[in-house]
């Protein structure tokens, strides 16, 4: 009996330092069970893991599989918007040069290719040719 209660010590210790469920039973070599079935006796919340965003550093607090904090992951959702934008705006013009210019098209698609590659290409142009009635890539 003391024993159970100089273990509920420990782990009692261990949460209010703030330690996930996990970090606890590792530390203390008990199941993690152990410390959800003390956690619900009492009636606590589970701590958050302790994570260092993978952009600017920081810890953050998070249980799920986030590799971010809140803020990067923020400005990340903000840049892609902005890329997706970009990539919309292009095509349009490299289908307006289809069909008004397609020796421009093919030749602004040859160079794109070397320089960024065939997936890059692909992206950028997919849908576009399928519905053309000569074959552009020869
Ligand atoms: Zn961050």
């Amino acid at each position: 009996m003391s024993r159970t209660i100089s273990k509920e010590g420990e782990i009692r210790r261990l949460y209010e330092e703030g330690y996930t469920d996990e970090e606890i039973s590792e530390k203390l070599g008990v199941s993690i069970w152990t410390v959800r079935h003390w956690r619900r006796k009492y009636r606590l919340k589970a701590n958050l893991k302790r994570k260092i965003c993978h952009l600017c550093g920081k810890i953050f607090l998070d249980n799920s599989k986030a590799k971010y904090c809140p803020e990067c992951r923020e400005e990340l959702k903000r840049i892609r918007g902005i890329q997706f934008q970009i990539i919309k705006k292009i095509r349009y013009h490299l289908y307006f040069l289809l069909n008004n210019s397609p020796e421009t098209f093919m030749r602004v698609i040859k160079e794109m290719e070397e320089e960024e590659g065939p997936e890059f290409v692909r992206l950028l142009t997919k849908g576009m040719l399928e519905n053309q009635s000569f074959n552009l890539r020869k």
